[in-house]
């Protein structure tokens, strides 16, 4: 086992400190009213009623508590979203400032206000030159519905009625309303209430599962390829745009190799094709830069944006539109007959402005770039060597590594486990009891911390993750498994 290598990892670190002026949590209470009332997202609702759900309760750094005391190290930043860690009381202030001055005008009626437009601004600044405006959202999914209206009104103004198909990518995530549901390539979700019309998906990028036999580079070439492929079947009168997040984040931390966004630009330019980048997790510093569309070297025409630009403190999303579509829409438009009651919510703007002050101020796009990012790199690739994980990469502040049954030299000869085992699960469920947050995608077990993390704590954490891969090791050794 590896984990003597390492200086033994505190676990259950002293809380008391961070229950001041909690009320008291009743954690049978609290599960039982949870089991009894609240649906929650993508959950069995059943299965967890009879198991009852951990109750978070406080929030520092890197951590979270639940409310049995137990500290967890939480390597997914909530959901993606926490870049600047829990616990940061100027964004607190910001927000309850803001409530106090102004807490929501709408901007339907030819009003604005003062953070919305100061925000727009500020992504104007901080986003590559084609980004002159913005529309805000409420969310992520919000931010995709009103890129599929956008992109079709684009050709609409146009002259092009049937230029309407989007094309996606399998195993996509880009939301939950129908139209980001029907964007993404979730076929659970495709299941589950349909999806809408003129979204279509070619395959991913992925590597370790369609790469066998090529090098990434290749692969990279190929994979793109199908795009093009794809819009001659469809008809490129037809096409309105093609949407991919540039590292694929639910569906399991899929890096695309370097040669992949090239490409897929060159065919979107070839055929006059928008090109959408989700930046919903890839924004706001989660590569080394401010949107992942840079660390690729690609110019998206439009950009959604939520979670990290408000660190997740307060719910906010939005779309950054090129000067490509902003000109058509603005010059030829007329009124845009979209829009949220919380677009540009003042309090949500708050949030997002003194969040961006913070990464700005503590320069977390240049740490994840030239310091922590390269750091996590060095200390996770390494975890391949343990004798479950048949591949492990990084890339700026995201990482997954593969559980595999047999490793072998060639990652593509690797022998993966009988998915029924549900061998992810069991990993995920030692990295809860050993006090680590990651998550399970089928077998790829997957982080995105914080982007404060210091280089000791991705020691902690990594070390952390190999005490689990271990424990699980163990475990299904037991169970014969192996
Ligand atoms: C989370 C996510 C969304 C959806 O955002 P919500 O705020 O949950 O609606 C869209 N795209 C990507 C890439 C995401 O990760």
């Amino acid at each position: 086992m590896h984990s003597d290598k390492f200086a033994p990892v505190v676990i259950d670190a002293p809380v008391a400190d961070h229950f001041i002026a909690q009320a008291p949590v009743n954690t049978r209470t609290i599960q039982e009213l949870d089991a009894a009332h609240y649906l929650h997202p993508f959950t069995d609702s059943k299965a967890l009623a009879s198991r009852g759900s951990r109750v978070m309760v406080k929030g520092e750094g890197i951590y979270i508590w639940d409310s049995e005391g137990k500290r967890l190290l939480d390597g997914m930043s909530g959901l993606w979203c926490m870049n600047v860690g829990y616990g940061r009381k100027s964004i607190a202030d910001a927000v309850y400032a803001q409530m106090q001055q102004l807490p929501f005008y709408n901007s339907f009626f030819q009003t604005t206000n003062v953070p919305a437009v100061q925000l727009a601004a500020k992504l104007v600044e901080i986003s590559p030159p084609q980004f002159n405006h913005v529309f805000f959202t409420g969310s992520g999914s919000e931010g995709n519905d009103t890129i599929v209206r956008m992109v079709r009104r684009y050709w609409d103004l146009q002259g092009y009625q049937d230029r309407h198909v989007i094309i996606s990518r399998h195993n996509a995530y880009h939301g939950s309303t129908m139209a980001g549901a029907s964007l993404g390539g979730m076929s659970g979700m495709h299941e589950q209430g349909g999806m809408i019309a003129g979204i279509v998906h070619i395959g991913q990028p992925y590597y370790l599962e369609g790469g066998k036999g090529k090098t990434p580079e290749e692969f990279g070439i190929e994979a793109a390829s199908w795009l093009e492929q794809k819009i001659l079947e469809i008809g490129a009168d037809k096409v309105a745009a093609f949407i991919g997040e540039p590292v694929q984040g639910a569906g399991g931390v899929i890096i695309p190799p370097s040669t992949y966004w090239p490409e897929i630009q060159r065919i979107c330019d070839k055929y006059g094709i928008l090109l959408v980048a989700d930046e919903v997790i890839c924004g706001f510093g989660r590569l080394g830069y401010w949107f992942g569309s840079e660390y690729f070297g690609i110019q998206p025409d439009l950009m959604t944006f939520a979670k990290g630009v408000t660190s997740g403190y307060v719910p906010l999303g939005g779309v950054l539109v090129g000067d490509r579509v902003a000109d058509v829409l603005i010059e030829k438009g007329g009124e845009f007959n979209h829009g949220f009651t919380y677009s540009g919510h003042p309090v949500a703007c708050a949030a997002a402005l003194e969040n961006i002050r913070i990464i700005q101020e503590e320069m977390l796009v240049e740490r994840v770039r030239d310091d922590i990012g390269p750091y996590l790199k060095q200390k996770f690739e390494a975890l391949a060597d343990h004798p479950l994980v048949g591949a492990a990469q990084a890339c700026g502040f995201v990482a997954g590594l593969n559980l595999v049954q047999k490793k072998a030299a060639n990652v593509h000869d690797c022998v993966p486990f009988d998915a029924k085992l549900e061998v992810g699960m069991v990993c995920r469920g030692h990295m809860f009891s050993n006090g680590m947050i990651m998550r399970a995608v089928g077998d790829r077990m997957i982080v995105a911390p914080p982007l404060v993390m210091t280089h000791a704590e991705i020691d902690e954490m990594v070390a952390l993750i190999r005490v689990c891969l271990d424990a699980t090791l163990t475990d299904i050794t037991q169970r014969g498994w192996l």
